[in-house]
């Protein structure tokens, strides 16, 4: 990066700071000197000469997941600079959508590679959405306008699912789509012309908001044209009339036949009301009373799929737990942790199955999509994510286990009293590091990742954020870098979503809190929340956080002996245990498997768990990775950028190297003409052919069955 792009970004990171409205619109790496690893692969923005000359004021998000968010705050004296977004390999673009923050959308114009400036096509009260003629290979676009963006996104090739967004709701479906691999695209929700230009074949997809009558003529109309439309929410029915919601909240278990086991849904599901347009019905989910749960009609040539809980919601519920259940020690074991969260909603048996991925996969398969993307590495069938929480172990008790067993990477949450412990209790402030910065060099290229592990019992929870703060700079002094991966010492929580704001605040990307804790009675290893897969935190309201909630599905606190309040187990059966949640993970769908290790249990041990575990991951070619490559690698997937040329063919510009890619199955495909290897994938019972992206930019992939 050049240094006065560099520059640029700084400055914009503390116009950031210091907007607390913006912070999670934008995440800007606060405080951090790793700008180059905010930035997407694919995309950089840069100033543009004219910008360069104003005052910074734009700062380039990158995390938005697979497209390009922006935020643009021109200052008060320079009422209209161009914003210049430039891609590292050009894009096929069809439109590009803008929401402002403030200002007049109609007064913004577009311009494409140094050609004329282009009217908005449509405008809303916020949004603007350019609509070009025909689609453009584009490499560079620039955006004036007196006003403040919020959001940029170009509306890549011929997208296979767009996100309708009148008021922000989107966002965390969009979240929810792209963390499976969907490469779907962000759209307000504009009505004049979006059935001319959207691919027949593109399924819409409605979050819970109520659609206006307009809308819901202009989205019948496309329907009716052969256009799919994915309700996920029965409080906006558009395919038939209002529903009426039942009010008892239930945990249904979904029985459906993507899966060969039961689903489960923490949610309320509406009655279906009859569809009068509708010239077939197909019910695919159905609750464990046998009444339907996930709906497709057929409407004039096209598809609607209904969906009647809260998709949303119901994700974030079996991911997150239940708000109402914020800041109370539900089960009087440990303080408040994440655990309390659920207490009362996961029977017993989900806990053996990611039971939030299994619900997502069925509405997906729904869509028979002709492509997506795979959050698992490029011909891997599976992915140990080995951490440890270091829990004031000396050098020497570290080295043990790294030693023990060779494992090929480790995610060692750090517990000095600078940066993870509590100075009061622990060794004291000026004590040097246990892991000097030369040891943690050394040991990087061992696979050896580095974040904290902060010790927050007894601190006030006024002062978790400042404490966190402090450790994440303190690190950062140490060891020349941002932390970025982190689990609370005895897992300590806040709020619903507090903790993750603290620590995104602190500019940590990857929380590992959310362990399923065996407690005697109500809790087992395995999916405490649902799912093997990261997605980014979900706030009641539905903003989404820069953070990644990566759940925990083993950990050795079982070996404590039955006093501690947990489901004891010996060696042997915590090693059983982790051999049955590894084949778990390597079924249908296929995820992560996250694993925490405590060195001081290495010596209880002899480290026969972690040797055991190793090699039940070697053996089931499942690689072993560190959490921070693991997070790149999910960022890789949704910074990868696809455009669709024609039946069998597309455009698609890789996020970073082993990104997978899934076709129909037996496809045999080609990359730039030349073959690619295919491996077989099984996903809610549908076979498809995976392939490796190139990492060449961008390339052109063609298969035929
Ligand atoms: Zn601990």
């Amino acid at each position: 990066m050049t240094p006065r792009a560099c520059g640029f970004l700084a400055a914009a990171a503390l116009v950031l700071a210091a907007t607390a409205a913006t912070l999670f619109v934008s995440f800007a790496p606060l405080g951090s000197t790793k700008e180059d690893a905010e930035i997407p692969a694919v995309l950089r923005a840069e100033a543009s000469t004219e910008m360069a000359d104003a005052p910074a004021s734009a700062v380039l998000d990158s995390r938005s997941g697979g497209g390009i968010a922006s935020s643009w705050r021109p200052l008060p004296e320079d009422t209209a600079p161009w914003i210049e977004v430039r891609s590292l390999a050009p894009l096929v673009v069809r439109a590009v959508a803008v929401r402002l923050a403030n200002g007049d959308p109609s007064s913004l114009r577009l311009a494409f590679d140094g050609g004329s400036a282009l009217a908005p096509t449509e405008v809303s009260a916020r949004d603007a959405i350019f609509v070009l003629d025909s689609e453009r290979s584009v490499a560079r676009w620039r955006l004036k306008g007196a006003v403040a963006v919020s959001r940029i996104e170009p509306l890549v090739g011929r997208p296979t699912v767009v996100v309708l967004d009148r008021d922000g709701g989107g966002d965390a479906l969009l979240e929810i789509l792209r963390g499976y691999g969907v490469p779907a695209a962000w759209m307000p929700a504009l009505t004049q012309t979006m059935g001319d230009w959207l691919p027949e074949d593109t399924w819409v997809a409605l979050s819970a908001e109520s659609p206006s009558p307009q809308l819901i003529a202009a989205l019948l109309d496309f329907v009716k044209m052969g256009g799919g439309l994915l309700e996920t929410s029965s409080a906006s029915p558009v395919c038939a009339p209002p529903s009426v919601r039942v009010d008892n909240l239930r945990s249904a278990r979904l029985e459906g036949p993507a899966f060969d086991e039961p689903i489960a849904y923490p949610g309320a599901l509406a009655d279906e009301t009859p569809c009068q347009r509708c010239t077939d019905r197909r019910v695919l989910l159905e609750d464990e009373a046998q009444r339907p749960a996930l709906i497709f009609y057929r409407v004039g040539e096209g598809r609607c799929l209904r969906f009647l809980g809260d998709l949303v919601d119901g994700v974030r519920r079996m991911r997150q737990g239940n708000p109402a259940l914020a800041d109370r020690d539900m089960n009087e074991k440990g303080g408040i942790q994440p655990s309390d969260l659920f207490v009362g909603q996961i029977r017993p048996a989900d806990f053996a199955r990611p039971h939030a991925d299994l619900l997502v996969e069925s509405v997906l398969a729904a869509l028979r999509l002709p492509f997506r993307l795979h959050p698992l590495p490029a011909n891997a069938p599976g992915l140990t994510i080995f951490t440890a929480d270091q829990d004031y172990v000396p050098e020497a008790g570290v080295e043990a286990q790294i030693e023990d067993g060779a494992p090929e990477a480790l995610t060692l949450l750090l517990t000095d009293a600078r940066f993870g412990g509590k100075p009061d209790v622990d060794f004291g402030a000026e004590h040097p590091a246990t892991l000097s910065a030369r040891w943690a060099s050394v040991r990087a290229d061992d696979g050896v990742e580095l974040g904290i592990h902060p010790n927050l019992q007894g601190i006030e929870p006024s002062a978790y954020a400042a404490v966190l703060r402090d450790q994440a700079n303190a690190f950062e002094r140490e060891y020349g870098k941002r932390a970025v991966t982190v689990r609370n010492h005895h897992l300590a929580w806040q709020g619903y979503t507090q903790m993750a704001e603290h620590q995104a605040r602190a500019a940590f990307r990857m929380n590992l809190d959310f362990m399923a804790l065996s407690f005697l009675g109500e809790g087992k290893l395995g999916y405490l929340n649902g799912s093997g897969l990261p997605l980014r935190f979900i706030r009641v309201d539905g903003t989404v956080l820069p953070i990644w909630q990566q759940g925990t599905q083993v950990d050795d606190h079982v070996l404590l002996p039955p006093r501690f309040g947990y489901e004891a187990m010996n060696v042997d059966g915590l090693i059983a245990e982790t051999q049955k949640l590894m084949d778990r993970s390597l079924a249908d769908p296929p995820h992560p498997i996250t694993i925490n290790h405590h060195p001081v249990w290495r010596y209880e041990t002899d480290g026969r768990w972690q040797r055991a575990l190793l090699e039940a991951s070697r053996s089931r070619a499942m690689p072993i990775w560190g959490a921070e490559r693991w997070l790149d690698h999910q960022r890789a997937m949704r910074d990868t950028q696809i455009a669709r040329l024609g039946p069998g063919k597309l455009s698609v510009t890789t996020g970073g190297s082993g990104v997978a890619l899934l076709l129909p199955e037996k496809a045999e495909v080609r990359a730039d003409g030349r073959r690619l290897e295919a491996s077989e994938i099984q996903i809610a019972g549908r076979l498809w052919a995976r392939v490796e992206l190139p990492p060449s930019k961008p390339v052109v992939i063609e298969w035929a069955q």
